[in-house]
């Protein structure tokens, strides 16, 4: 069925809005990745790890606007402006606790199966319209996101025995 508004097959428009949400989640990410890396001070590994990602995340965030141009010429990126705001708030929240470092790893975590599942329903999606080039694009971010997720799950142990050395340990800074 084609939409009387875009005139986009319906299953188009679905995928289009997916994408959309995939671009929002990008934003949030490189909004609580950055904020996570500025506030570690003692754990180094993930620090450098989370840095390499926001690299990656701001490379998925304009291949995905690649994506939506494709399908919608007049594209522009301000409509998905809500989830940096909402990974702001995130972010600060994170900063009462005093084990943020080991908190910040568990979301990280977290976010980043989000982040497989949305890609696994996306390549899904452009397969079904037959959008190839999403499909792929969608694969390709699928591989990083997969490792990222795979790194942080590998070190949450390490991390954790890290984080209670230095916490009972007298005047030293364990949380961040
Ligand atoms: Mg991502
Ligand atoms: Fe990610």
């Amino acid at each position: 069925m084609q939409s009387a508004q875009t005139g986009h097959d319906v299953r188009t428009e679905r995928l289009i809005e997916w994408l959309r949400d995939a671009h929002a989640m990008e934003a949030q990410a490189e909004t609580m990745l950055t904020k996570q890396a500025s506030r570690i001070q003692h754990y180094p590994e993930l620090k450098a790890r989370i840095e390499q990602h926001i690299t990656e995340t701001q490379n998925q965030a304009r291949l995905i606007e690649d994506c939506l141009r494709r399908h919608d010429r007049s594209y522009s990126g301000l409509k998905d402006l809500g989830g940096k705001m909402m990974a702001m708030g995130q972010a600060m929240g994170g900063m009462m606790v005093n084990d943020e470092i080991v908190k910040g790893a568990q979301m990280g975590y977290v976010f980043e199966n989000l982040e497989i599942a949305s890609y696994k329903i996306l390549i899904a999606a452009a397969e079904a319209v037959g959008d190839l080039e999403t499909k792929e694009v969608c694969e390709r971010i699928l591989v990083e996101e997969i490792a990222m997720a795979d790194w942080l799950r590998d070190h949450l142990a390490e991390l954790t025995h890290a984080y209670l050395t230095r916490a009972a340990e007298p005047h030293v800074e364990a949380k961040r």
